[in-house]
């Protein structure tokens, strides 16, 4: 079998390695006589599978003492509504840095709730850039940004200052990409099918002084809950959560720490943005400084070129390639799973169709 190089915004390509350790594991989890899938939450071998997980987290994202780190379901999109359910004191307010779908969706969601202000918007340059200097007011209850923004390719290099209120995060494309300073955020979310592994399970970190004990909040959607019962108030997505632990080790294994995985995504992105630059075909449309190292959207200008693109891609196992509907184009997710390689046959291939379709 001929495995394809995935570039899938998400659920996307799993390192080998963890495919063929769960596939081999897949029939007998140690010497359990059972799969992971079917063994109980509460069982012995189930708790040292989740503990170990956890450890592996926050050993590589060097998560402080005072956070705790919850393992829910509902994706990333839940957390739209929980971050403002728990977070939003009576009649308080969220502040909202808009930089594209995914911001919009947290914002239709925390309006449900209470109070969304939007305290600065990137809509008008088409979502191309990261907005910086936007001022916090300090009676707001938190500030929400979506950390990077998978449609569009822009990424925050540097957090915004919010003073004393608490930074909330959606990082679900780039979790694992790169260290991060945890003290910096009150929170962080992330769906796993990207960077942690398969969908199904959302990571929530979450500094231990923001989880208010609040009866009023349905227990599935209470961080209070969720924390007093280790992620065990009902049945954990226990798969997902042993394939975040594969995926975990991998990254142990292969580069030691985030710091060497980040300089590794990095000469992925930089062949990438350098081919893109150089190019008389095809061009990406983010301001240099804030651009993603995880999706990288580039076009031609023409519908039916990029089409045609897309579908020589694919001939060559290059696959969903297709930009987001709302963005058109190509989008390369080079998520930590993507080899080199991958980039490099990528990069080839533009070249030689840019050879094939000069205009
Ligand atoms: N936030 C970001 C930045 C995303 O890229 C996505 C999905 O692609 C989501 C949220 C929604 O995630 P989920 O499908 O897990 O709800």
């Amino acid at each position: 079998m001929t495995r394809v190089f995935n570039f899938s915004a998400g659920p996307s390509q799993l390192p080998t390695e963890v495919l063929q350790k769960c596939a081999a594991e897949l029939m007998e989890y140690g010497i359990s006589g059972q799969s992971v899938m079917e063994m109980s939450h509460r069982s012995s071998s189930f708790l040292e599978i989740i503990e170990t997980t956890e450890r592996r987290l926050r050993s590589l994202l060097q998560i402080p003492e005072s956070y705790q780190v919850l393992f829910l379901q509902g994706g990333a999109s839940l957390q739209f509504t929980m971050v403002p359910m728990n977070l939003l004191k009576p009649g308080g307010k969220a502040g909202v840095i808009h930089t594209g779908a995914w911001t919009k969706k947290a914002i239709a969601e925390c309006r449900k709730i209470g109070g969304c202000e939007i305290l600065a918007s990137s809509e008008a340059e088409h979502f191309t850039e990261i907005l910086k200097g936007v001022t916090t007011p300090q009676d707001l209850d938190y500030v929400h940004i979506c950390e990077n923004n998978t449609i569009y390719g822009t990424k925050y290099k540097e957090l915004p200052e919010c003073g004393n209120v608490p930074l909330v995060a959606d990082c679900s494309s780039c979790i694992l990409s790169e260290p991060m300073e945890i003290s910096r955020y009150g929170l962080i979310f992330a769906g796993a099918q990207k960077n942690m592994g398969i969908a199904g399970l959302t990571v929530v970190i979450v500094r231990e002084d923001l989880i208010q004990e609040r009866p009023e909040i349905p227990s599935m959607l209470s961080y209070a809950v969720q924390a007093k019962n280790k992620s065990m108030f009902n049945t954990p997505p226990t798969f997902a959560i042993y394939l975040l632990g594969l995926v975990l080790e991998w990254v142990e294994n292969r580069y030691h720490d985030l710091a060497a995985l980040k300089t590794h995504n990095q000469q992925k992105a930089a062949l990438l943005y350098n081919q893109i630059d150089q190019s008389r075909l095809f061009t990406n449309p983010v301001r240099p400084e804030d651009r993603s190292i995880m999706n990288v959207p580039f076009v031609t200008g023409d519908a039916a070129l990029d089409a045609k693109f897309i579908a020589a891609a694919e001939a060559e196992g290059l696959v969903n390639l297709k930009g987001h509907r709302s963005v058109g184009g190509m989008r390369a997710s080079i998520y930590n799973a993507m080899p080199l390689e991958g980039v490099q046959k990528l990069v080839d291939l533009m070249r030689r169709f840019e050879e094939e379709n000069r205009i």
